[in-house]
C-alpha cells in the first residue's frame, strides 16, 4: 500500500529491511548500540563487522533518540539506529517515546541529505509494544514529519510478517491520505 502525503510517498511493503536499497534503513537498536536480536542482528550480520566498529564509537543512545552510520556492505548507504521504548518499562510515555524515535531518525536523514528511508516496525518484538498500538503512533510520527519536509521524498515501512504488515495497512487507511498508484 502506498500513499501520498504532501509531496512525499508512504509505503508499506511485506519484507527484510536488511535488502532495501533506500538511502538509509532504520535499525531497531537497542540503548548500548552494540548489537541485539531481531532487525539489529540481520542488520550487524549484512552489514559486516565494521558497523560495530563504528557504533562502538558512539557512546550509546537513549530512547526516543536516534544515531546514524555508514551501511558498509548493505545496499543502503546509511544506517540510522533509533532507540525506540520498552513498552513495559516506559508505561504511558511509550507512545510519545515511540514518536520520537522516528522523529529523530527522519530528522537525521534531512541532516544528512537521505531522500528515501526505510524502518522496521520499531519496539514491537523483543521490546514488547503490541503491533496494533504501535503502527498508528508509527505512522503518525511518519506523517506529520512528512508534511513538513518534503526533502524526506519515501518512506517505506518494511514489515516483517503478514500480522505486522496487516496492523500497518488498517492504521494507515485510518488516518485517510490519499491512495498513490
Ligand atoms: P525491538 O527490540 O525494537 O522490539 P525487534 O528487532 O525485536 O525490535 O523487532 C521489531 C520488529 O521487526 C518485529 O516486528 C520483528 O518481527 C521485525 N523484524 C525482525 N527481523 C526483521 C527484518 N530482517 N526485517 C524487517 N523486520 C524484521
Amino acid at each position: 500500500m502506498k500513499v501520498k502525503v504532501g509531496e512525499s510517498i508512504l509505503e508499506l511493503v511485506q519484507g527484510d529491511i536488511t535488502q532495501q536499497d533506500t538511502e538509509a534503513i532504520v535499525n531497531a537498536a537497542n540503548p548500548s548500540l552494540l548489537g541485539g536480536g531481531g532487525v539489529d542482528g540481520a542488520i550487524h550480520r549484512a552489514a559486516g563487522p565494521e558497523l560495530l566498529e563504528e557504533c562502538k564509537t558512539l557512546g550509546g543512545c537513549a530512547p526516543g533518540d536516534a544515531k546514524i552510520t555508514k551501511g558498509y556492505r548493505l545496499k543502503a548507504k546509511y544506517v540510522i539506529h533509533a532507540v525506540g521504548p520498552i513498552y513495559k518499562k516506559e508505561g504511558a510515555r511509550a507512545p510519545e517515546v515511540l514518536a520520537s524515535a522516528y522523529r529523530r531518525s527522519l530528522e537525521l536523514a534531512s541532516e544528512h541529505g537521505i531522500r528515501t528511508v526505510a524502518f522496521p516496525s520499531l519496539s514491537t518484538g523483543a521490546y514488547g509494544y503490541p503491533v496494533k498500538e504501535a503502527a498508528p503512533v508509527a505512522l503518525k510520527a511518519v506523517a506529520d514529519y512528512l508534511k513538513g519536509h518534503p526533502e524526506i521524498e519515501l518512506v517505506r515501512f518494511v514489515l516483517y510478517d503478514s500480522k505486522t504488515y496487516q496492523a500497518y495497512e488498517e492504521a494507515l487507511r485510518g488516518l485517510g491520505f490519499p491512495e498513490f498508484c
